[in-house]
């Protein structure tokens, strides 16, 4: 399979040559030519899948058939987070640039001010990538017209409904003619996103590249046994035993993700944490000092990481198993991209590990259990050999158990500084 192959315009075929994308990815070989006959398309794609390209580059190929001719908002892609629409954004505008025609791609996201992305949009916009708020804001002050959108995009369908957009997306949806062609990809399909799809799409082209082994990543799967207060050492461990250089933490909290990379700190180890708190130049900064390897460890949160997209991302770390058994999924996502091997971790304390097992089970897998020297579980376990209820070591009441913050505040206690 080539991209010659898919039907695109030459000046495409040149822009993809020039950023060095060789042969399209599942997603791609699959979408695209969907895509270009004018159909809807429902693509089931994992970050890494190379599902940006998939549903920009029909978009563009549409913008250069009709260039001279039509003016006014062509393409509409909503994604769930800041990061992303950058991210978004900044791949579609790397093709661009090696086309011979101007198409002007924006990024608007809320969390910063209104009025440079009002400024941004005189003039009009080709492709405008957006979060929902934002993007509804900017038509209510009338910097932006849907009334003329030709494709939208859903990127990340899942994560837009996880986030609570629900609302924002169909209001937008009312602001669009009615004509037009849907694009929608999501990594996971819960009963929510199904409706979502099903009531935007007509007779859509499946793209389900996801279940097809051959096309997964590339990613070694490890779940390692530890008690909650030896977590932070056992980190430290596999960080320094295996020289990493890029390491993404996942952590349940924004405090934690603060604790844990204090600590490290301390340890002489260059990490950040990485949290919906910190103002975007902050998070730009982090990312930017994370991609040239000035930082080693990046801690962060479910919301923070999404969209975070490094090319061959080494390994990921579950210091907290996520709560949504979906969010496994994006989690490890991060890692193993476009051919690159990866691997991801998951700490798996004796009280998590009722959890795990029913994330396997909801994923369809099963990751073999291991222990490390020295940092085999010591606390009371018999859940994990009999199935039964950790007993409490303190004789606690069920429910009345520590919170998790009062376990780390104890992990921090017992910690060298
Ligand atoms: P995405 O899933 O769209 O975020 O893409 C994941 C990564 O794969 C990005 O870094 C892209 O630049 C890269 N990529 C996308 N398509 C291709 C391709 N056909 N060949 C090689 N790399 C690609």
């Amino acid at each position: 399979m080539s991209f010659a192959s898919l039907g695109l315009a030459p000046a495409l075929l040149d822009a993809v040559a020039a950023i060095g994308y060789a042969t399209p990815t599942a997603i791609q070989a699959a979408a695209v030519p969907a895509a270009l006959q004018g159909r809807d398309v429902l693509g089931a794609a994992q970050t890494g899948s190379g599902k940006t390209a998939a549903f920009a580059l029909p978009m563009l190929h549409a913008l250069l058939a009709r260039q001279g001719t039509r003016r006014g908002l062509h393409g509409l892609v909503l994604v769930p987070t800041r990061e992303l629409a950058a991210q978004v954004g900044d791949a579609i505008r790397a093709l661009v640039q090696h086309l011979p025609s101007t198409i002007k791609v924006s990024i608007a996201f809320g969390g910063v001010s209104i009025n440079p992305q009002m400024m941004a949009l005189r003039g009009g916009t080709d492709i405008i990538v957006a979060t929902p708020g934002r993007l509804l804001d900017l038509a209510r002050h009338n910097a932006i017209k849907l009334d003329g959108v030709a494709t939208l995009v859903l990127d990340e369908a899942d994560k837009l409904l996880d986030m609570g957009f629900a609302d924002e997306i169909a209001e937008i949806l009312a602001l669009l003619p009615a004509r037009r062609q849907n694009l929608f990809f999501s990594a996971t399909f819960p009963t929510a996103v199904q409706s979502l799809a099903a009531s935007l799409l007509q007779e859509p082209v499946r793209a389900q590249v996801d279940n097809d082994a051959a096309h997964e990543p590339d990613i070694a799967q490890r779940a390692i046994e530890v008690d909650a207060p030896r977590r932070l050492q056992l980190l430290k461990h596999l960080i320094r035993e295996h020289g990493w250089k890029q390491v993404l933490v996942f952590t349940a909290t924004k405090y934690a993700s603060e604790h844990v990379a204090d600590k490290l700190r301390r340890n002489d180890v260059a990490a950040e944490a990485f949290h919906g708190d910190f103002s975007q130049g902050a998070r730009t900064g982090v990312l930017a000092d994370f991609r040239a390897g000035r930082l080693h460890v990046l801690v962060a949160t479910d919301v923070a990481a999404r969209g975070i997209d490094i090319a061959q991302l080494p390994v990921v770390v579950n210091f907290d198993l996520p709560r949504a058994a979906a969010d496994y999924t994006h989690r490890i996502g991060r890692t193993g991209r476009a051919g690159a091997s990866g691997s991801a971790i998951s700490f798996v304390t004796p009280d998590a590990e009722a959890h795990f097992r029913l994330i396997e089970k909801r994923q369809g897998l099963r990751v073999p259990r291991e222990r490390i020297a020295g940092f085999e579980p010591v606390e009371a376990d018999t859940e994990s050999l009999t199935g039964a209820p950790a007993a409490d070591p303190n004789g606690g009441i069920k429910g009345k158990r520590k919170s998790k913050k009062d376990k780390l505040r104890e992990a921090a206690a017992k910690q060298p500084a």
